[in-house]
């Protein structure tokens, strides 16, 4: 019996490209007009090489107003799935059929995008440097205008990520149970996955609920890759989030709700070499269950790893090098909704 050809997949209808962004210093959605699309290149700050560090803000303006829906991807720069579902998201949607304006900064990090890693130029990570610091280090710097050219200018977000370095993860939101309405759109994205997570003030979705701006943060698959099932996913998601705040016409019907973890944990290794995970992603696993083993160099078995609660499995690492100190699985308490 001989196995099926692969496949190659349909590419993503997308418009070609149509001419230099417009460069703007500040994000001044009123002046638009309604029904327009726009590709603007906001400037955030100039380097110390006296270049302009410009990111990429791609603007629906819809022909009747309503909420602005906020969109950031890769502010990670090495987190990359979220990139193509904010064009994909963007570029489906009909200006003259949208209530509400979208504004999707497809990478937020430009400087770790093109050095393919997490923090920016000088290696910080942004998502730990909120609300940013006037006077303060490039990267606070950058944090601090961002907050003010774009998170005071949207009614709700969605920040797009990926697991970290060597580890994956499924599509799964994290929110803050204790926020209703950004619950709503963690459950109208249909992750695999919601988990409860109160968001450091330092981080985006942190400094959104400070400022009052229900936002979900949803976790995509691995870092540094295209996963086009993936993608296809977050695309949807984002979608149906529109269609869930009434931006566009088709209702989003109920839909059930993914499981919900209240909280989490990671298992780190206690030994180091070469890891071995058992659990697929999302595996339900009882307390006690074996789920990884590191071996020395000579095969034998040098530390042994259980469940230390019954869970389901958010995240793993993809990297079988294994120092200690490792994170292993990431395993979640599964709660039932109405707790
Ligand atoms: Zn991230």
């Amino acid at each position: 019996m001989s196995t099926p050809p692969p496949k190659t997949a349909e590419p993503p209808s997308l418009p070609m490209h149509s001419g230099p962004p417009q460069i703007v210093s500040s994000l001044d959605l009123d002046q638009l007009e309604p029904g327009t699309r726009h590709n603007l290149h906001l400037d955030l700050f100039r380097d110390p090489a006296g270049q302009q560090l410009r990111i990429p803000v791609l603007v629906v303006k819809g022909a009747e107003p309503g909420p602005v829906l906020g969109l950031t991807a890769a502010i990670h720069g090495n987190e990359l799935n979220g990139i193509p579902a904010v064009h994909r998201f963007v570029h489906g949607l009909d200006p003259k059929r949208l209530r509400g304006t979208v504004v999707g900064i497809s990478v937020v990090n430009i400087p770790g995008f093109l050095l393919r890693r997490r923090g920016f130029s000088d290696a910080r990570d942004l998502n730990r440097l909120f609300p940013g610091k006037a006077g303060g280090t490039d990267s606070q710097l950058v944090i601090m205008r961002l907050r003010e050219q774009f998170l005071t200018h949207i009614n709700y977000l969605v920040d797009l990520h990926t697991a970290g370095p060597g580890r994956t993860n499924p599509v799964y939101a994290r929110v803050d149970l204790d926020d209703p309405v950004s619950v709503e759109l963690a459950i109208a994205a249909r992750p695999d996955l919601v988990v409860n997570k109160t968001a450091s003030p330092k981080t985006l979705r942190g400094a959104a609920h400070a400022l009052g701006v229900p936002c979900v943060t949803l976790e995509l698959g691995a870092p540094q890759v295209l996963q086009p099932e993936i993608v296809m996913r977050a695309t949807k998601g984002l979608r149906r989030i529109a269609r869930h705040l009434e931006m566009l016409s088709r209702p989003l019907g109920l839909g059930g709700r993914p499981p919900l973890c209240n909280e989490s944990s990671w298992v780190y290794s206690e030994h180091g070499g070469l890891l071995e995970v058992f659990p697929e992603l999302l595996a339900r696993v009882r307390k006690g269950q074996p789920i990884a083993h590191i071996v020395n160099l000579f095969g034998e078995i040098v530390g042994e790893y259980k469940a230390p609660f019954k869970a389901i499995v958010i995240g793993k690492t993809a990297d079988p090098v294994a120092p200690i100190g490792t994170r292993i699985v990431h395993l979640g308490k599964l709660v039932p909704w109405d707790e």
